[in-house]
């Protein structure tokens, strides 16, 4: 079933969203009333795992939204707050056998409940600031110099502990290491050319993930693609869609087209779950701008992720042996949101004497999700051991995953002596395909642990 539009005969138009959020809200009733209130999607739902109240669960938060539209509920502090502690991390989707499509509910939700209220001051002036640097890498790169400061004190556990909470999340995430430079705009397929790739490259993963795009480039050159990644373009939008800033989802979403309009490819690749599972979207969200509707489906379609257009590709580049135990870890936005599950886990099993073990509750969120993490600390961190308690109790060697939020989360999750490295799948078939060891993937630097 597809998103009901808004209903034309209103003359909704993007700007009308603005002041009737309610309205906009409203028009997803249908999705609502799907829902049969079974609560099969609870054991899966991570929020109300941590919480144990109905209200922090899926099914209570649409029972919360369709008293809000009929205005049964105002949209004070302690209903938001039901709201705010969901991680968007579709796992409800994934369990529901109604096919309820709670994506669509709670970025709408989120959306009406920062046109409609106003957050406390401090809340607003982190979040704000959060969002006028994390989506713009040139001034992420501008504020690398921070890394070593944030590299000092969460190597510090007492230094740590005397940070605020948002502010310590934000510490201990931090990553390793220095910003990394650009990957080349155009990169020459290893003859014979298979496929022109697009790839986004992302605004912190560009800036703090440089690695993995640069691993990302190699394989995809190794396996006959080749790869344009223009530098021009921005963020995706992710981010902004996720905490209700649909305004500003929506214009990073026109600058992005609008770049790789120019670049004529036959897919465009991410590696960034998160960003992929926006980007497919591109259509829904752009769907009442008669200027930008038809480009933007076009743009969706053409989205994959990189683990998505490697498995469509018979491998051509030789794989040699990686003797290693591998924990595959799902990213929400790429198994729940994306349905990728089989691709990451086939391509791993193509590489010789690599073996993947499970990690319990894997439908479970790790975290992440977006700005989760530093806009409600205290429950992450809890999701966060909870995941890192799960890989601690397998015999794994490493931990791989698809995205960089969980890279960060997880890292900062892990304590010694059961840290494991943490890598992007992509490196590691980089790592197979150029013949490097195994122990190429050290456990990095370690950040204090209790955050
Ligand atoms: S998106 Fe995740 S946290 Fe939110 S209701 Fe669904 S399962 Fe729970
Ligand atoms: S599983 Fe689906 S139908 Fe059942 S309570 Fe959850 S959202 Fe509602």
């Amino acid at each position: 079933m597809s998103v009901p539009p808004i209903p034309a005969a209103s003359g909704h138009t993007a700007g009308q969203d603005a002041a009737r959020p309610l309205a906009a809200l409203a028009a997803l009733e249908p999705l609502m009333d799907k829902c049969v209130h079974c609560g099969f999607c609870l054991a899966t739902c991570p929020s109300y795992l941590e919480v144990g109240q109905e209200m922090d669960s899926p099914r209570g938060r649409i029972y919360l939204m369709k008293a809000a539209i009929q205005e049964r509920v105002a949209l004070t502090p302690s209903a938001i707050a039901h709201f705010d502690t969901c991680l968007g991390c579709l796992a409800c989707e994934t369990a529901c056998p109604s096919g309820v499509q709670y994506g669509p509910l709670i970025e709408q939700t989120r959306a009406t409940v920062e046109r409609m209220t106003t957050r406390p001051p401090g809340d607003r002036l982190f979040r704000r600031l959060l969002f006028s640097v994390l989506p713009y890498p040139a001034r992420l790169r501008a504020l690398a110099w921070t890394l070593a400061a944030a590299t000092f004190v969460k190597r510090r556990p007492g230094l740590l502990a005397l940070l605020p909470p948002r502010l310590r999340a934000l510490t201990a995430l931090a990553p390793d290491g220095p910003a990394a430079p650009d990957v080349a705009e155009r990169t020459a397929a290893r003859p014979p050319q298979r496929r022109r790739v697009g790839l986004v490259t992302g605004c912190v993963q560009r800036v703090f993930f440089g690695d993995v795009n640069a691993a990302t480039v190699r394989v995809l050159a190794a396996e006959g693609c080749e790869v344009i990644a223009p530098a021009a373009q921005g963020c995706c939008g992710a981010l902004a869609l996720h905490a209700g800033e649909r305004e500003a989802a929506r214009g990073f979403a026109r600058q992005l087209i609008a770049v790789f309009e120019r670049h004529p490819v036959d897919v465009i690749a991410i590696n960034a779950a998160g960003c992929g599972s926006t980007m497919k979207e591109y259509g829904e969200l752009l769907h009442d701008d008669p200027a930008w509707a038809m480009r933007a489906q076009a743009f969706a379609a053409q989205v994959r992720d990189v683990t998505e257009v490697l498995a469509e590709l018979p491998q051509a580049a030789p794989r040699h042996p990686l003797p290693m135990r591998v924990a595959y870890h799902d990213a929400c936005h790429l198994a729940h949101g994306q349905g990728v599950r089989r691709e990451p886990r086939d391509l791993l099993g193509a590489v010789p004497g690599l073996e993947v073990v499970a990690i319990g509750e894997s439908d479970v969120c790790c975290g992440s999700a977006g700005i989760f993490n530093l806009v409600q600390p205290a429950m992450a961190a809890s999701l966060g051991r909870r995941k890192a308690a799960h890989i601690a109790a397998t015999d794994a060697d490493i931990v791989v995953t698809s995205n960089p939020g969980c890279i960060l989360q997880i890292r900062s999750a892990q304590t010694p002596p059961q840290a494991r490295p943490i890598v992007h799948i992509i490196e590691v078939l980089d790592a197979s395909i150029r013949g490097a060891d195994a122990a190429t993937f050290k456990v990095p630097t370690h950040p204090a642990a209790g955050r």
